[in-house]
């Protein structure tokens, strides 16, 4: 009974339904108490052994949570005053056999230890690993989950980061652009991993070192030109990203909330502040985290775009996880910068869409301020690396024809992009599929000119074709 009296409280959640099937083992928990009362406090069991005391939000009543799953049906109970709401949710890992290998990159002449004051040997750093990208793997399946629980697809893991003994030298690294440096860590990657044409690397360079600013502003390009053996580079299969930020990552998922909202100061002549310019830990765990997406979207074959994750927005993964309220203390954080090739603002432009599915796809997946755009939604929703296998993409004859400027297929075509120079997206087609078109699954409209650009296309089981026109 309601101390309150006769309120009527409710539980709803956002982002679960009961009987969910959960590709990847970090649990979101989103939701909302209808009618709170004086007591407000939610507790939230699963399993019925892990207890989280979890802060119902004073503003909106919202709630946010992160739990372990295990193989198998877990519990998921929550309890507000006097109801409760119970849910079973059933974590099954994929057998994709193309997979995501996390590794931390130990150079040939180094003790492993990354850039931190306290706790920073590659255990440490693989721990940390880790946690960010199966914190990852859950954003992805969060942004392609469709309000009915369907959908949510994502990448499978090989197992957790491991460190990767390099034969590249700190003196070596340390003189080597950021694409000299994925160049030679993706040549050392083929050499010596096995089975490379089913992974992707994700990869973190140990031996990062900030030197301190020269600049007092301590701007981003300035801090960036103080540091040696640093990368955010993706492409292929291949992510590449420095150290230097990992001192302010949690090595366990519980940490992960007080992490976000950790308003200590970064010392900035001593380590690395990428924070958007809010130059605290938790804004540089924000950032970097929405760097490793960002770039992780590259290896799944996204380009640039606007908006969104794949454009400046990748600083604010901390509201997707926190209550607090950032916004009013930061204001909007200064853009980063992605090459464009252009002026911001323009909009990529949408000719076809289909309704249905995509719209609710959009709109879910910008909830929380961290959301990729549709056309890279699609894109995702059908790529090898998020559906299981089918036997069926081997030969899927994609072919531009010049002349009639058709795209023929054997199966029905989902996206066509068309990049600019600079691999930015200027328009995008969303194709419905439709079986009976005789293999002809899009003809480019009239007035579109296809010089200096490239077309991406992906089928319904993500085979693609990528052409570029001078
Ligand atoms: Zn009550
Ligand atoms: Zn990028």
């Amino acid at each position: 009974m309601c101390l309150d009296g006769v309120r009527k409280h409710k539980i709803s959640l956002k982002n679960l339904t009961n009987s969910e099937k959960i590709p990847h083992s970090v649990l979101f928990v989103n939701g909302e108490i209808g009618e709170k009362c004086s007591r407000n406090s939610l507790s939230i069991t699963l399993n019925s052994e892990y207890r989280e005391n979890c802060p119902v939000s004073q503003i909106n009543s919202e709630f946010k949570c992160l739990l372990e799953l295990s193989v198998g049906v877990n519990k998921l109970t929550l309890n507000y005053c006097d109801i409760e709401l119970s849910i079973d949710l059933n974590h099954v890992v994929s057998d994709n056999p193309k997979t995501v290998t996390p590794l931390y990159i130990v150079a040939k002449d180094h003790d492993g230890t990354f850039q931190a004051r306290e706790r920073n040997s590659p255990e440490n750093a693989c721990a940390r690993i880790t946690l960010g990208i199966r914190m990852i793997q859950m954003i992805f399946a969060e942004k392609l989950r469709a309000p009915d629980g369907s959908g949510r697809k994502t990448f499978n893991l090989s197992g957790d980061c491991q460190p990767f003994h390099s034969d590249l030298s700190i003196e070596e690294a340390c003189g080597m652009t950021e694409s000299q440096l994925w160049s030679f860590f993706a040549r050392e990657l083929i050499d010596r991993m096995p089975d490379c044409q089913n992974r992707k690397f994700v990869a973190f360079i140990g031996c990062t070192r900030y030197h301190g600013s020269k600049d007092a502003d301590y701007s981003y390009e300035s801090i960036r030109a103080a540091t040696v053996a640093n990368a955010a580079l993706a492409s292929g299969g291949l992510a590449l990203l420095g150290s230097g930020t990992l001192f302010s990552w949690p090595e366990r998922l519980c940490d992960v909330r007080v992490y976000l909202e950790d308003e200590t100061c970064v010392p900035l002549d001593e380590l690395m502040d990428d924070s958007g310019y809010r130059r605290t830990f938790g804004g540089c765990f924000a950032t970097s985290l929405g760097s490793l997406l960002h770039e992780m979207g590259h290896i799944f074959d996204l380009a640039h775009c606007d908006e969104g994750i794949m454009g400046s927005n990748c600083d604010r993964l901390d509201q997707m996880f926190t209550l607090k309220d950032f916004h009013t203390k930061y204001g909007s954080l200064p853009k980063r910068k992605v090459p464009t090739g252009r002026e911001w603002g323009a909009k990529c432009t949408v000719v076809r869409r289909p309704g249905g599915n995509v719209g609710a796809f959009s709109k879910m997946s910008h909830s929380g301020g961290v959301y990729f755009t549709e056309n890279f939604l699609i894109l995702l929703a059908n790529h090898k690396w998020f559906n299981e296998s089918t036997g069926l993409q081997l030969d899927a004859g994609l072919v531009f024809n010049a002349k009639t400027r058709e795209i023929c297929g054997k199966y029905p075509l989902k996206l066509v992009e068309m990049r600019n120079v600079s691999g930015l997206v200027e328009r995008y087609w969303i194709i419905s599929t439709s079986m009976d078109t005789n293999n002809v699954y899009f003809t480019f409209p009239p007035h579109i000119q296809l010089i200096k650009c490239t077309i991406f296309c992906i089928d319904v089981f993500g085979n693609t074709l990528n052409l570029t026109f001078n």
